[in-house]
């Protein structure tokens, strides 16, 4: 299976959990621009001083910012043949600059998988993990602001990608194990079809 792979979702639809899982099935990195910005928070590297307020108000971190650094890490070694990009593109540009970014090294993606899940359950999952996690966007106005982003100008996005015939819906309501399941049947008859 072919595995050069965004994820999308809305906030609270399991993206990065399932990104790991798939991941460790297709053998291939998942890469989160969120945990990326994250531990550069922690770090307190440039980069972290730089997104700081922006990400803990939910805002999206400047485009330039984002795109050079997903630049980057998508020239490491370990996505050389394959990756699941979870969190990217989030804006009608980032779709432009990633297509870009894979073009110069002669690849594009092999499918774009949306998790699904109504609004209940998202903000029943959002709250809960806010307090287990502790993060600093998981106040009620960071996490209403990053759900109103993702619904302007994030899910617009996967017309765009299902006009491509790159797009696999999957629902992201239930078991773990059951969605992970869903997803690699997925993403087999997406293969099984090209
Ligand atoms: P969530 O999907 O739960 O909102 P993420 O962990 O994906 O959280 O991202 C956390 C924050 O990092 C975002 O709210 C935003 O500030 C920043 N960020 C992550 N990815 C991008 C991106 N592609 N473009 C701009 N900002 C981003």
């Amino acid at each position: 299976m072919s595995a050069r792979l965004v994820i999308m979702g809305p906030q609270g639809a399991g993206k990065g959990t399932q990104a790991a899982r798939l991941a460790e099935r297709l053998g291939v990195p998942a890469i989160s621009t969120g945990d990326i910005f994250r531990a550069n928070i922690s770090a307190g590297t440039p980069l972290g001083r730089l997104v700081q307020e922006i990400t803990a108000k939910g805002d999206l971190v400047p485009d330039e910012v984002t795109n050079d650094m997903v630049r980057d890490r998508l020239a490491q070694a370990d996505a050389a043949s394959g990756f699941i990009l979870d969190g990217y593109p989030r804006n009608a540009a980032q779709v432009v600059e990633l297509d870009g970014i894979l073009a110069d090294t002669g690849a594009s993606l092999d499918a774009v998988i949306e998790l699904t899940a109504h609004r209940e359950e998202l903000l029943a999952r959002l709250q809960k993990r806010a307090q287990v996690e502790g993060r600093a966007d998981d106040t009620d106005e960071a996490i209403a602001r990053r759900l109103d982003i993702y619904a302007e100008q994030t899910a617009p996005l996967t017309a765009a990608y299902a006009e491509r015939g790159l797009l696999v819906q999957v629902d992201g309501i239930g078991e773990l194990d059951d969605v992970t399941a869903r997803l690699l049947a997925a993403l087999e008859s997406l293969d099984a079809q090209v």
